[in-house]
């Protein structure tokens, strides 16, 4: 466990330590602007505060949007593809330059591993190229002209895929530069112009990535930042009518107000948002893979991750051995600061989220759930709390119904070997983001994956997440897709051309 050293009294890197000694304005239109504030972000492993950090509301969003529209109708728009694809290669290279100072800075902010952070800075990289080789495959087809034109007179009619236009962009805390990567990458290679905001709690790669994008070369107000309050800078960017699409990932509650701010000019909305993910535990599970991947599906990022598998269905023949496994496995994490390479589960994000994800724990004790361990909150200046698993769990308690986004584990035993029965088990929920089946008979495991309501569903893994491959949600999970052709196509509208020639 860490002290209240800086950075829990681990090195950091020079560029680390110059980057959070610097100013960080808002980013508009190219330019560096003050904004109409300042807040600060703190490492949530020691309590202590890292760096400053400018702030804007409506006005600065208001200023940030005729940025992106300027851009958008004027030096982007006339680039060549190829042009804006090299621009993204050249970013990616920059970004790999720079890998250790967005790495350390998503720890620092985040709190997560570094080992995790590394991986994520990487798939970010691969993200950008992936995309930037994505610009010359934006396609139209071609099909055959109306009835009425075509009895005229010879006829062409073909589409062509075009940007929607300047978007906004509202990214959360849980991995920082990935869910603006994730976003970001798509859109400039759409041919979009980008109004960002931040999470408050986690400004920090975002703004070194503001100093890559104009590094690499792209004009001016391509990519805007305004840092502020989701509900005043975050709101009014998805209120703005100057804005054609927004995109946002985060909490349910907070999406549904997104939907509201997005109905005065009907702009399109893509949103990912949160998940009670079922993991399936069979009987013939093998157990060597199943303990740590299903301890990972609910501990991985500290729990705080969309697609984290929280309820865990176990059949009653494995549902002992698998809870022994489980147990030991979470005893076994070491909690501390993410520059410490021998943690595996770092802090939540704030006290005041640790709080909640206490209030959680207290709640399923007192609903009659069985704590098999943890369920402790770390003392000292950090906000740690404990991998905390729980079993005789029921679909009614809170815990099997509520995103907890901690480090929280509840253990349903059944004793059906209908896959319908036990799909019914899995889907008894409103979100549908992810989910996974753990079974060594491929019969078995199709036909559950089949039965189960969730966008992104794995077998014998969990949230296998790549570049290339859709990601999104069923119910109240959200809407649209992200990443791979389906992440591109969010950002590009289609027009039919018909031609008489
Ligand atoms: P929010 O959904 O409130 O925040 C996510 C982003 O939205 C942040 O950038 C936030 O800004 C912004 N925001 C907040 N209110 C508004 C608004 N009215 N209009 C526009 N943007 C807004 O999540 P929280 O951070 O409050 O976390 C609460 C819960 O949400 C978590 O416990 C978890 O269950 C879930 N969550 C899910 C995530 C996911 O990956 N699906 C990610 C993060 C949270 P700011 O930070 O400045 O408030």
């Amino acid at each position: 466990m860490t002290g209240a050293a800086p950075f829990g009294g681990h090195p950091v890197s020079a560029e680390t330590l110059a980057f959070l000694a610097r100013e960080h304005p808002l980013l508009i239109g190219g330019r560096e602007v003050a904004g109409s504030g300042t807040m600060a972000t703190f490492d949530p492993a020691t309590g202590l505060e890292l760096s400053r950090f400018a702030i804007g509301g409506a006005d600065e969003v208001d200023a940030a949007v005729a940025a992106a529209r300027r851009a958008f109708a004027g030096p982007w728009r006339s680039l060549t593809m190829q042009a804006r694809a090299n621009m993204l290669y050249r970013l990616a290279r920059i970004m790999a330059d720079n890998a250790t100072l967005l790495t350390e800075l998503d720890v620092l902010d985040n709190g997560m591993p570094r080992f995790i952070a590394g991986l994520t800075t990487a798939n970010c990289i691969e993200m950008i190229e992936y995309y930037a080789g994505a610009v010359l495959r934006i396609e139209g087809t071609t099909t055959a002209p109306p009835h009425h034109v075509a009895q005229e007179t010879e006829a062409l009619t073909y589409t062509l895929r075009e940007p929607v236009g300047p978007v906004g962009q509202i990214v959360p805390w849980n991995v920082p530069l990935s869910t603006a990567i994730l976003k970001l990458a798509p859109a400039l290679a759409a041919g979009c112009t980008v109004v960002m905001k931040p999470s408050e709690e986690t400004p920090l790669s975002v703004l070194a990535l503001g100093r890559m994008i104009g590094e690499a070369g792209f004009p001016d107000g391509v990519f805007n930042i305004v840092n502020g309050l989701g509900a005043e800078a975050g709101q009014a960017l998805a209120e703005h009518p100057g804005i054609a699409k927004i995109s946002f990932t985060g909490s349910t509650a907070t999406g549904r107000r997104i939907v509201q701010a997005a109905l005065g000019n009907l702009k399109k909305v893509g949103l990912e948002l949160g998940g009670k993910s079922p993991v399936v535990v069979m009987p013939d599970a093998d157990l060597s893979l199943a303990v740590p991947g299903v301890a990972m599906a609910t501990f991985f990022l500290q729990g705080q991750n969309c697609m984290a598998g929280t309820r865990i269905f176990a059949h009653a023949a494995i549902h002992d051995r698998l809870v022994e496994g489980l147990a030991a496995f979470a005893e076994g994490m070491t909690m501390g600061h993410g520059l410490d390479p021998a943690t595996m589960q770092g802090p939540l994000i704030s006290a005041g989220h640790a709080a909640k994800v206490m209030g959680h724990i207290e709640r399923a004790v007192a609903d009659g759930a069985t704590l098999v361990t943890g369920g402790r909150r770390a003392e000292g200046a950090g906000h740690f709390v404990q991998p905390t698993i729980f079993t005789g769990c029921r679909a009614d308690m809170a815990l099997m119904r509520e995103e907890v986004f901690g480090p929280v584990m509840a253990i349903q035993a059944f004793e059906t070997d209908d896959l319908d029965e036990i799909a019914a088990l899995a889907n008894d929920t409103p979100y549908g983001l992810s989910g996974s089946v753990w079974t060594r008979d491929l019969s078995v495991a199709h036909r559950l994956v089949a039965r189960i309501r969730a966008g992104h569903v794995s077998v014998n893994c969990h949230g296998a997440v790549g570049t290339n491959i859709p990601f999104g949600g069923f119910g109240q999970s959200g809407w649209g897709r992200e990443f791979g052709q389906e992440g591109l196509d969010g950002y590009l509208e289609t027009k039919a051309v018909t031609v008489r020639l």
